[in-house]
């Protein structure tokens, strides 16, 4: 089994994650596509995030609809910070032997990877595919690293290409070690920050988040705390006009 692993905060997911695991599967002929949340993401500390089972919940509601995409709770059932190498080992644990991993984050994510814990080990557990993400060059990632971070790494080979130039040659062979691909894939420009901040604004967030997910955020209230406040500014405004 070919199995592709996507983790990240989702905070919340939208429509880029969806599309860049997408042509990752179909590239590379994977069997299924994992969602790993988070529970306490070891490198996010600049804002509250939202509780694990909201996260869980809301890509579970965006992947719900796709056969080969799945969402699992790993990270948010092991206690303390959630760290990938733990999660790669879980995985092929619970799936066997037999199974490749594919890691695939955006580069973003992986130029600070040589950060994390065990992160040789990582490329070693798992064919790290890197995918492109607007602000960011994919075919700059090898220059844009310092030698520092080329060692953290185990100074791994690098091989760019474009989604279409993936071969069913190189997508049918194994794990290699220390190969990191970096996949040019149709890469939209949303975030997260981009959708909490809309949210808070109380603007509109269709068509970047699937409608379900867009639903259970309206329903539980999520990222709303500044247009509460500010509704709450207004009524005891309001209010105190009225005691006078
Ligand atoms: P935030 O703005 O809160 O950091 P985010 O949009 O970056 O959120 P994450 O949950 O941090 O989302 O990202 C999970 C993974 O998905 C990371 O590997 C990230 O690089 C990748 N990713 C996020 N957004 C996109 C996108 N628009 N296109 C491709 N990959 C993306
Ligand atoms: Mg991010």
């Amino acid at each position: 089994m070919r199995i592709g692993v996507m983790g990240g905060t989702f905070d919340p997911i939208h429509l880029g994650h969806l599309r860049a695991a997408e042509e990752i599967y179909w590239a590379f002929g994977l069997d299924h596509i994992i969602f790993v949340p988070a529970a306490r993401p070891p490198h996010k500390t600049d804002h509250d995030v939202a509780a694990p089972i909201h996260r869980y919940e809301m890509v579970s509601l965006a992947t719900v609809f796709t056969p080969y995409f799945s969402v699992s709770p790993i990270e948010i059932n092991r206690p303390g910070r959630s760290y990938s190498v733990e999660t790669l080992r879980e995985l092929l644990t619970l799936c066997g032997p037999e199974t490749h991993l594919w890691f695939i984050m955006g580069v973003d994510t992986f130029l600070e990877m040589s950060t994390w814990k065990e992160v040789k080990e990582i490329l070693r557990l798992a064919q790290v595919v890197v995918t492109a993400r607007p602000g960011w060059r994919l075919d700059e990632v090898e220059e844009t690293l310092t030698p520092q971070q080329r060692r953290q790494l185990g100074n791994p080979q690098f091989k760019y290409l474009k989604i279409a130039e993936v071969t069913p040659d190189l997508s049918r062979r194994g794990l290699v070690p220390g190969l990191v691909l970096l996949v040019e894939v149709v890469s939209l420009d949303i975030s997260s920050t981009e959708i909490r901040q809309l949210v808070e604004e109380g603007r509109s967030i269709r068509f970047l988040v699937p409608d379900t997910v867009a639903a259970y955020m309206s329903k539980n209230r999520l990222y709303q705390e500044r247009q509460e406040a500010a509704r709450e500014g207004v009524q005891g405004s309001l209010l105190g006009g009225w005691e006078e």
